[in-house]
């Protein structure tokens, strides 16, 4: 197979087969990962223009039930937490609508008080964030009900996201421990039932292998994933991986998302600030990415997920300085009529209307 050409194949539109996928992944070349780079940004600018779409991050509960290997909110982790109440949350999404986001990203662990009362904690939450802001709203709450779902939409959830981190069955069990692998890939079928877009996402650089990103990467496309993102593991302190070497390098968290990119020319695909700050932000959006994700007011006592502090109170993650720097990479922050005529154009049909 001559992978330049399999890449030029994708740019003109042929869809990508995991066998191809695999091989683009594995191949580690920093010549063709270059023009696999090149290939995505094109597609993505054919797509999106120099447009792109600003996030910003509420992670309003560090409580969690789970003790997922790879989280430093692991239950039994000893560190300190937060709850935001509404009035905080509030006020927070509020801000960050005032600053110019697109979207509030409402983030939580598996918060047993929230959880409590049929979820009635989350479900409050997003319903009290509607009627304040009106951006878009994503919600991140962990694996929930069916049930749930529409109940969700009808508070005023647009998008939900919750991430498989990996569709290797055996690798799962061992980084979500005691979680069920089929409920929580339900997840994304229950919320595009409910109408709301979805979101899957790939852990990258723990026992990952090319074959299993390939296969992910078609799971996210055969379930009509609006949003789709790989971040690179960063072995986190008190979790049982904390001493386990952490890549190198960013390369297979680019290459995933310049391949997402040429499998789904449409699709938002984010560059986290939670992984490597905004140093990392000019390669994510040379790779192919059309969002900016988990931008973070400095001083008001917010974490990351993956980087609980970085970059949050020097300022770095806050919307004015991510701004300044998307336009040096030549974007500029879509409208929010831009951000509405995307959604709308990728609802699912099945719709609640709220
Ligand atoms: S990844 Fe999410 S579900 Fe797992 S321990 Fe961390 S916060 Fe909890």
């Amino acid at each position: 197979m001559d992978l330049y050409n399999t890449i030029q194949a994708w740019e003109d539109g042929q869809k990508p087969t995991v066998d191809e996928m695999e091989a683009v992944l594995a191949h580690n070349d920093p010549d063709f990962n270059n023009a696999l780079y090149e290939a995505a940004a094109r597609v993505r600018d054919r797509e999106f223009g120099n447009k792109i779409f600003m996030y910003g991050f509420v992670y309003f509960s560090t409580y969690c039930k789970n003790e997922c290997a790879f989280c430093y909110y692991r239950r039994t982790n000893e560190i300190e937490r937060y709850r935001k109440n509404r009035d905080e949350v509030l006020e927070i999404s509020a801000g960050l609508e005032k600053a110019g986001i697109n979207l509030v990203d409402l983030t939580m662990g598996e918060d047993p008080k929230l959880y409590a009362d049929d979820y009635k904690g989350i479900v409050d939450i997003v319903k009290s964030v509607r009627d304040t802001v009106d951006t878009g709203i994503m919600v991140s709450p962990g694996a929930v009900s069916k049930e749930t779902m529409p109940r969700l939409r009808a508070a005023g959830g647009d998008i939900l996201a919750v991430y498989q981190e990996t569709c290797n069955r055996d690798l799962f069990a061992r980084m979500r421990l005691k979680q069920d692998y089929d409920f929580r890939m339900n997840q994304r079928v229950w919320a595009r039932e409910a109408g709301m877009l979805t979101e899957d996402g790939m852990l990258v650089g723990i026992e990952d292998t090319p074959r299993d990103r390939a296969e992910h990467i078609r799971i996210m496309g055969d379930m009509k994933c609006s949003q789709v993102r790989a971040m690179t593991f960063i072995p986190q302190k008190g979790t049982p991986l904390q001493n386990v070497t952490p890549p190198v390098d960013y390369t297979d968290e680019l290459k995933a998302i310049a391949v997402m990119r040429l499998a789904y020319p449409d699709v938002l695909i984010p560059a986290s600030l939670d992984v490597e700050g905004t140093a990392g932000l000019k390669s994510r959006v040379a790779a192919g990415a059309s969002v900016i994700t988990s931008i973070v007011p400095p001083d008001i006592g917010l974490a990351g997920v993956a980087q609980p502090e970085f970059n949050i109170n020097d300022g770095h993650r806050s919307i004015d300085y991510v701004r300044n720097l998307a336009e040096s990479l030549g974007r500029r922050e879509a409208t929010m009529k831009e951000f509405w005529d995307y959604y709308e154009s990728h609802r699912p049909e099945a719709t609640l209307r709220c």
